[in-house]
């Protein structure tokens, strides 16, 4: 059995290991970065449609779930904001652009360029990478850490899991880095899918199938409270609903069902129009077209397909005019455009989220420096811990502010000693 030293050893070599690497070796530390996988970097190369949305323009920690993540992501995001994003990858040469949605992408569109950079930056900083390498056990020593590795043991001052969730476990996201961190004591917030889509077995939309809308998407336990809303883009599926307004639905849908069982989801198909503004915008709508058909409104509004099923959905017969709607027809009317039900059975599972939702809980880790509160010397970064962020950079963002973070203090950590 081998046996070399180190002073920081980084598991796993996804976005937050990169960067938690790159930050500690550039701190003057002796780093070595092990995964278990042989192509590095699978997930960064698959995102955002192979074009990697690096960060948002609206990043802010509301916008991260976990418990306790607001006060904690927000200390992170302070110490290594989407500010410094830019600037960290502007200087190994990675311009990025804004698209209309608040979306940031490198300007060539490749994914390529930004893994590419990353490695070629980890490589200058004096990091050393090996693939293949899983890391199958980790024991805690007098003055560092036993890492063990096939036919390897190393021997390190800090360790940074970054080993991810559950996500796309084809990348080599198996969730063994939850089981490391447990030894030493760490809890487990129960993980489940995020970013995924909405699944509907008795397909009743699949007619649909295709179809793409601006929606504000509801979660609503039984007596109507919301649990949770999104507004954005929604697409009819075969097997049920996507977009991003469903793929940020999805994890209230997985952690709140077991919960609130009678809750249920509603789309209201006019986001545009404010809560509250209905009964006013049917007046102003009805009093327009008061000679209009039910269903030559609908058409007028809604696109085509989805306009047909509204006669039926409201129980409303297609041919009668606006102007002769009673209370209860204008009641069904609204109820089928603001409140239309959705059913869903369940979310699909982690071979289509794009990220986990639980991981390692944030109280257990100091926001500070992303060390544990329970093994000195053991630092966690991305998506390993209870934090997951809505489509659209969020969780690259989270991964890069959360590595940096960890390295820099890893590094502090050992250069104290
Ligand atoms: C299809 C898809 C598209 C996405 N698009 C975007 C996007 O455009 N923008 C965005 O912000 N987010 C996106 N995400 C989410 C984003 O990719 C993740 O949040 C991010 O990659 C998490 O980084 P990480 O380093 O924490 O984990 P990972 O990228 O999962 O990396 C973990 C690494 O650890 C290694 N590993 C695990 N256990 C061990 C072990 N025991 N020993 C050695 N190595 C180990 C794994 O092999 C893996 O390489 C997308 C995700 C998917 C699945």
């Amino acid at each position: 059995m081998n046996s070399t030293q180190t002073e920081i050893v980084v598991i796993g070599a996804g976005a937050a290991g990169l960067m938690a690497a790159i930050a500690a070796a550039r701190a003057g530390a002796r780093v070595r970065v092990l995964d278990g996988a042989k192509h590095i970097g699978a997930k960064i190369l698959v995102s955002g449609g192979s074009r990697c949305n690096v960060t948002n323009e609206y990043v802010a920690p509301a916008r991260f779930h976990g418990e306790g993540a607001a006060p904690f992501v927000t200390r992170i995001l302070r110490s290594f904001s989407p500010a410094d994003t830019h600037r960290f990858f502007a200087q190994i040469g990675v311009e990025l652009k804004l698209e209309e949605t608040g979306k940031f992408f490198p300007v060539s569109d490749s994914s390529r360029t930004v893994l590419n950079a990353l490695l070629k930056e980890l490589g200058d900083s004096g990091a050393i990478l090996s693939t293949q390498t899983s890391v199958c056990d980790l024991e805690k020593e007098e003055d560092g850490w036993k890492i063990s590795i096939p036919d390897e043991e190393i021997f390190a001052r800090a360790v940074i899991l970054c080993s991810g969730g559950l996500a796309l476990p084809k990348t080599g996201s198996d969730g063994r880095g939850y089981r490391l961190a447990r030894k030493f004591g760490h809890t487990l917030i129960q993980t489940t899918p995020a970013l995924t889509p909405l699944v509907s077995r008795s397909a009743p939309h699949a007619k649909f199938s295709g179809l793409t809308l601006p929606v504000r998407l509801q979660f609503r336990k039984k007596d109507g409270a919301r649990l949770a809303a999104y507004d954005g883009s929604f697409l009819f599926t075969h097997f049920g609903y996507s977009g991003p307004a469903a793929l940020n639905l999805s994890r209230h849908v997985a952690r709140d069902r077991e919960k609130f069982p009678d809750s249920h989801v509603t789309l209201r198909l006019l986001p545009d129009v404010a809560e509250g503004a209905e009964a006013g915008w049917w007046h102003e709508f009805s009093g327009r077209g008061a000679k209009k058909t039910f269903a030559g409104a609908m058409n007028e509004i809604l696109p085509g397909k989805l306009a047909a099923t509204m006669p039926a959905l409201a129980k409303i017969a297609p041919q009668i005019t606006l102007g002769r709607f009673d209370k209860t027809q204008i009641a069904a009317a609204k109820s089928a455009l603001f409140e239309m039900p959705l059913p869903v059975d369940e979310v699909a599972d982690y071979v289509k989220a794009e990220t986990t939702a639980g991981g390692i809980a944030l109280e257990e880790i100091a926001p500070a420096t992303m060390m544990s509160r329970l093994a000195p010397g053991l630092f966690f970064a991305g998506e390993v811990c209870d934090v997951d962020g809505w489509l659209g950079g969020y969780n690259f963002q989270w991964a890069w502010s959360s590595g940096v973070v960890a390295g820099r203090a890893a590094a502090k950590l050992v250069k104290a000693a």
